[in-house]
């Protein structure tokens, strides 16, 4: 159980890595990486369906893309528990339901506050969407840096993972797949 998991074990952990966890400047840090990880992981506790209960009318006639780009991604690697972070770009095809750009941040918050792989963070998003507006079509392109990789050589500094989920019309609709692709882009 995470609640098992106190102050002190971060202290430990302090003391393993060679540390004086006594020393004036760690005194305080497990109670503040206690209280770092409550907020990182704090998505475990949202409910993605409650997030997008409720939805606008009034799209009834509109049919066409709609993307909404920069959402902002703050996410930790399951297998290092290093932070990975950048931007999504979600784009859906309305069919009556719309959300507002606030809400399809609290979404990709939700999923990206928990341990991730950047793989399933895009196909929670996405298939979420689907479930949830139930749209013709939604794509979700993530966009991050991991710093398990970058900060160990593993890849270049500054270089991005790209995931994308298409679902809907747009995992069958060539044209369709294309646009979005071309509107994501920068
Ligand atoms: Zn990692």
């Amino acid at each position: 159980m995470a609640s098992e998991f106190t102050e002190a074990d971060w202290k430990k952990l302090l003391t393993s890595l060679g540390e004086n966890a006594d020393r004036p400047g760690l005194k305080e840090t497990p109670h503040r990486v206690a209280e770092a990880w409550k907020s990182w992981t704090s998505g475990y506790a949202q409910d993605p369906k409650e997030i997008l209960k409720v939805f606008e009318d009034g799209a009834e006639k509109y049919s066409e893309l709609i993307i909404v780009k920069g959402i902002p991604v703050y996410s930790h690697c399951e297998h290092h528990l290093a932070p990975f972070f950048g931007t999504a770009t979600i784009g859906y095809i309305p069919n009556g339901r719309i959300v507002g750009l606030s809400k399809l941040t609290r979404l990709v918050e939700c999923f990206s506050k928990r341990l991730q792989v950047q793989e399933r963070l895009t196909i929670q998003v996405g298939q979420t969407l689907m479930t949830e507006l139930k749209p013709h079509a939604v794509g979700v392109i993530i966009r991050c840096r991991h710093m398990c990789m970058e900060s160990r050589g593993i890849r270049t500094p500054g270089e991005e993972t790209i995931t994308s989920a298409m679902l809907g019309a747009l995992q069958t609709n060539l044209g369709m797949r294309t646009e979005f692709l071309s509107l994501s882009k920068d």
